[in-house]
């Protein structure tokens, strides 16, 4: 049972395709966990559908078709799908198959701290970024504040703040408003896919600190 969904208005921007790469990715990984998400946002696409259906039809601009079909000829050939061996399949959700070339083993891990690593798997082209997150079991990630949205989806172990803990599954949305500091809990070390808007800003002590250095 998964206890912490994304909100109404990030399924309403994931099922009309608004959602920029980075956090797309997110919350796509996340209703690959939770069937109760992945109907919503079937629930959301069909009533797109429905509006599109109602719309009056426009007329097409002369040679429109052709030029869309030119365009179709010289879209860049797809990616290899890359082989997902055994061990992802039962990890990670489908989604992020190809972000990971279909297994863990293939991420290049940087560390951050001798508990936490980052592995990047994808921006927008701006600052906006999607990465995997690393942290030792029992251990801490510095205390933050974030400048824009994030989102942590856990894939392995749990972790909790002083408000709420978070399991495989689970989604939690934290914004501007938000400082925590995440405890990864005993057992399992916690593996999460986490996206950003902006970089994080840290607000502990030592933190504080290394805000200059470090950018997570
Ligand atoms: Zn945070």
């Amino acid at each position: 049972m998964i206890a912490h969904r994304p909100p109404e208005e990030l399924l309403l921007g994931y099922a009309s395709g608004s959602l920029p790469e980075p956090i797309a990715l997110v919350v796509a990984s996340h209703a690959a966990l939770c069937p109760e998400t992945a109907r919503e946002i079937g629930r959301l696409e069909r009533l797109g559908g429905t509006l599109l259906d109602g719309l009056a039809p426009a007329e097409l601009k002369t040679g429109a078709l052709d030029r869309a079909l030119a365009a179709l000829d010289i879209a860049p050939p797809a990616p290899p799908k890359p082989i997902v061996t055994p061990a992802a399949r039962a990890l990670l959700p489908a989604p992020l198959w190809p972000y990971v070339k279909g297994d863990l083993a293939n991420v290049a891990w940087q560390r951050r701290s001798a508990d936490v690593h980052t592995a990047d798997l994808v921006t927008d082209g701006g600052a906006r970024r999607a990465f995997l997150l690393r942290v030792k079991a029992g251990r801490p990630v510095p205390r933050h504040t974030h400048r824009g949205l994030e989102l942590t989806l856990v894939l392995t172990g749990a972790y909790c703040d002083a408000a709420n803990c978070f399991e495989r599954g689970d989604l939690q949305v934290a914004d501007p408003t938000m400082d925590h500091q995440p405890v990864a809990q005993a057992g399992d070390d916690c593996i999460c896919l986490v996206a950003l808007e902006a970089p994080i800003r840290f607000t502990g002590p030592i933190g504080r600190l290394a805000n200059p250095f470090v950018k997570l």
